[in-house]
């Protein structure tokens, strides 16, 4: 297909109906990567009518389908990820910026997520047995899926979001229509690509190229559309929810984070636990330059090691080393795009404004081979001093920066890792696993880790409390967000109730 028809409905691969195009950048460089199509409302229109009818009211060949067969498709798809692991791996480093080696760990993320579902789909078919009460009444719950499905995604991790939808969605039958991300829709053509090859029905999975607004609020506030699943900002997740509930659809919101890494001098008091800990808290924060929702972009450490662990952890961050994602020996890429460069400087020059100390960092590295000019490019930075009342405390900053807050006892420790009005993740570093357990259940975030940052597990539930979000990825409520269930009631004994005398 022509590289601009990025738009897959019913079956057909086609550009925009408008002809629009745009343009995707390499982050490294700001060079164009590809043009796309710039689909539009009559677009979306035509894709969720093929969901639609693909799914017929839950009478559509693939509703229909048998469980295990459907989880066959999703093995397949597993397998042609892997075949093209390579290609995907540099589909999505030259778009999102991220390592070639943070693609590869993406796609076989996004491989075990296929056959995860495919497992569970299959296991969880059957109906639950409940007691009625009475030997005459055999009574049932069973799973439906829930009708055409809009995703809509961001440009983070952009494959593995999709397919954290994609996979439970198909797995349970429904028919769904993906918007990615404007700035890196790549990765996604290329799934919908192998959903085709593997065999999946015309109008099941759609994909409209586009921006949030029109593609994304037309999906979000169609009346054919029964659950809209978004990941993303929070305050474009919640704008477009507000039109998706005004339908009563089912909505499931993945938004941001501002996750604590709550370390305990207790986690130091070996130079091998100082290093881990040291090492740790710079994977959390530094990783794909801090563009993760789970990044643990606040440290929160006992005031007692605050200045040996904050000095190592700066002298380290200054020697990552920065690169166009596909180079040998990068450890971390650009930005995404110049929005988010001018939006993470921004929050650098009003943390210093009111009062953080620069520890490393706070500008633009200097270009060179590996780093031309052109790309995104913002060194990693820690500003030590930090307080609640700092904007780079409350609101997700998705960069490279790394703010630190000083603790003395337990208690506050928690209290400043709960003062967030998010709820995602975050970690607790100690010696003491007793203290570590009492602090990991004191925690309200959806994913605490202890003496650990950032694995998930499939088989485990992703997402948020308070305003990082609403529902569950992964795991069995994953599965759920894309099931009805329903209740058979049968009465093997019928009679008269004579309720009504006449
Ligand atoms: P974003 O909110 O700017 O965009 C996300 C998606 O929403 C894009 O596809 C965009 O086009 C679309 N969109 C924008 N406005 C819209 C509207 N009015 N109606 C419908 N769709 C609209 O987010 P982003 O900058 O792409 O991604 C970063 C954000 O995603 C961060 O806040 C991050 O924390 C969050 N995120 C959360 C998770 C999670 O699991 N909770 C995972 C990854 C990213």
């Amino acid at each position: 297909m022509p590289a601009s028809e990025t738009i897959h409905v019913d079956g057909v691969w086609r550009a925009a109906t408008s002809g629009a195009t745009r343009a995707v950048l390499d982050p490294a460089d700001a060079q164009t990567l590809q043009m796309v199509a710039e689909g539009g409302v009559e677009d979306v229109d035509a894709a969720v009518l093929a969901a639609h009818r693909a799914f017929a009211g839950g009478q559509g060949q693939w509703p229909r389908t048998p469980a295990s067969e459907r989880a066959a498709l999703l093995r397949r798809v597993a397998g042609l990820l892997q075949r093209d692991r390579e290609e995907i791996a540099l589909i999505e480093s030259r778009d999102t910026g991220k390592t070639l080696e943070e693609g590869r760990v993406d796609v076989d993320d996004v491989t075990n997520a296929f056959n995860y579902f495919a497992d569970l789909v299959v296991n969880e078919s059957g109906g639950r047995v409940v007691d009625a009460g009475s030997p005459d009444v055999h009574s049932v719950v069973v799973h439906e899926p829930v009708g055409v499905c809009a995703m809509i995604t961001p440009w983070n991790y952009p494959l593995l979001q999709a397919s954290w939808k994609i996979a439970p969605a198909l797995a349970a039958g429904n028919t769904l229509v993906i918007k990615p991300s404007e700035v890196t829709p790549l990765s996604t053509v290329h799934l919908i690509m192998l959903l085709v090859e593997a065999g999946l029905p015309a109008g099941v999975a759609n994909i409209v190229t586009g921006a949030g607004v029109p593609v994304g609020a037309r999906l979000a506030e169609h009346p054919q559309v029964d659950l809209f699943s978004f990941t993303g900002g929070l305050a474009s997740g919640t704008t477009a929810a507000q039109s998706a509930v005004a339908g009563a659809k089912k909505i499931a919101l993945e938004l941001g984070g501002k996750n604590p890494n709550v370390v305990f001098a207790d986690a130091c008091a070996t130079d091998v636990a100082f290093d881990t800990a040291v090492d740790q808290a710079l994977n959390a924060a530094f990783i794909h330059s801090g563009q993760v929702c789970s990044a643990g972009s606040r440290l929160i450490i006992e005031e007692s090691v605050r200045d040996r662990f904050v000095t190592e952890l700066a002298r380290r961050a200054e020697r990552i080393k920065l690169g166009r994602g596909t180079a040998e020996g990068v450890e971390c890429g650009p930005l995404v795009s110049q929005q988010q460069l001018d939006k993470v400087a921004g929050y650098v020059a009003s943390a210093l404004a009111e009062g953080a100390k620069l520890r490393c960092g706070g500008s633009r590295p200097e270009p060179s081979e590996q780093r031309p000019a052109t790309g995104y490019f913002y060194a990693p930075t820690v500003l030590d001093s930090c307080h609640r009342d700092m904007s780079v405390i409350r609101e997700e900053i998705f960069g490279p920066i790394l703010t630190v807050e000083a603790f003395h006892d337990e208690e506050e420790a928690v209290a400043l890792a709960n003062d967030t009005e998010y709820g995602l993740a975050g970690a607790v570093w100690s010696g003491d696993t007793a203290r570590a357990r009492r602090v990991a259940a004191r925690l309200r975030h959806g994913t605490i880790w202890i003496n650990d940052f950032h694995p998930y597990l499939p088989q485990a539930e992703w997402g948020g409390f308070g305003k990082s979000g609403i529902g569950r990825e992964l795991g069995p409520s994953g599965l759920d967000e894309y099931r009805e269930s329903k209740h058979i009631y049968e009465n093997l004994k019928p009679e008269p109730v004579r309720w009504f005398a006449g």
